[in-house]
């Protein structure tokens, strides 16, 4: 798919359609997070790009709970894993412009993919974190979520008293990231679906749509049974099977933390 308008025509399209749309729904992907300094997976220059075996290693971490969850505590706190670095990132123009277009009520909700915890630091309140939150710990048996400051999880490790239990139910508790081969968390998932079949406008941001379930959002929003059209709008730095396949009406190539503060702008441009 080639788009014959200029980025400045997207950025226009794209902002008439959201203040014209009932219920827009934007989900992000490890892109939007990239200018905030957390390397991607699979863009030129993703962890996985670089590092195949950092890839099999993540295919591990679920089984090692399920097999050993005091020794997977001990590695995800004494270990060197990206995933520390996460909790110190700041979020970039990208995060601050979705979370702009919730103030002026634009912006229905977030599904991200990202486990950064960004929009919400960014001022979002509705966002639904697919794959989880790094900032928050979740019981393996009741599912429920804790702040990890709740747990002295230091202490804990100095203690050897690891892994953490759960306050209500006793059930172990594990971190809320959603690891691979586990199931997305049930509310999570109902309440992704019910979004995805209200949205009219669906932005989706510096994804490569090629993670299941998450993948599939955009093609249930698109063939959803007895509802009008979803206009399908995808930012990203490079076409991806979504542009591909024809499920995005339009992308517009480029980074997220310059282009979705254009629309925003736009955006309120036109509406004042
Ligand atoms: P991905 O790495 O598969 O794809 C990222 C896409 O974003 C690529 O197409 C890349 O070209 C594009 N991109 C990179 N920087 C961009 C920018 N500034 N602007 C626009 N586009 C940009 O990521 P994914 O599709 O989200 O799947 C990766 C999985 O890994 C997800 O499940 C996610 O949970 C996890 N992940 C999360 C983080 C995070 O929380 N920040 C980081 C890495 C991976």
């Amino acid at each position: 798919m080639v788009n014959k308008e200029s980025m400045e025509e997207l950025i226009a399209k794209t902002a008439e359609l959201i203040i014209k749309s009932k219920h827009t729904v934007a989900l992000t992907g490890a892109g939007m997070s990239t200018e905030s300094g957390i390397p991607d997976f699979r863009g030129p220059n993703g962890i996985w790009t670089k590092n195949p075996e950092a890839e099999r290693q993540a295919y591990q971490s679920y089984f090692r709970f399920q097999q050993d969850p005091r020794q997977y505590w001990i590695e995800r706190m004494t270990g060197t894993s990206w995933i520390h670095e996460l909790i110190k990132a700041k979020p970039n123009p990208g995060h601050f412009a979705l979370a702009e277009l919730e103030k002026i009520s634009l912006l229905k909700c977030i599904i991200t993919q990202n486990i950064d915890n960004l929009h919400q630091k960014a001022g979002n309140k509705k966002v639904l974190d697919y794959h989880g939150n790094v900032s928050l710990l979740r019981c393996y048996s009741c599912h429920s979520r804790f702040d990890p400051d709740e747990y002295e999880l230091e202490k804990l490790l100095a203690e050897d008293r690891l892994p953490p239990y759960c306050k209500r139910c006793n059930g172990v508790l594990k971190s809320d990231i959603v690891h691979f081969h586990e199931a997305i968390p049930a509310d999570v998932s109902s309440a992704s679906q019910q979004e995805v079949g209200k949205c009219d406008v669906m932005l989706i941001c510096g994804t490569s749509a090629v993670v299941y379930p998450f993948a599939m959002l955009p093609r249930i929003a698109k063939q959803y049974p007895s509802k009008q059209k979803t206009i399908i709008v995808e930012i990203n730095a490079e076409p991806t099977p979504l542009t591909q396949e024809g499920i995005s009406d339009y992308i517009i190539q480029g980074k997220t933390g310059t282009i979705l503060p254009k629309i925003v702008e736009e955006v309120k441009k036109k509406k004042s």
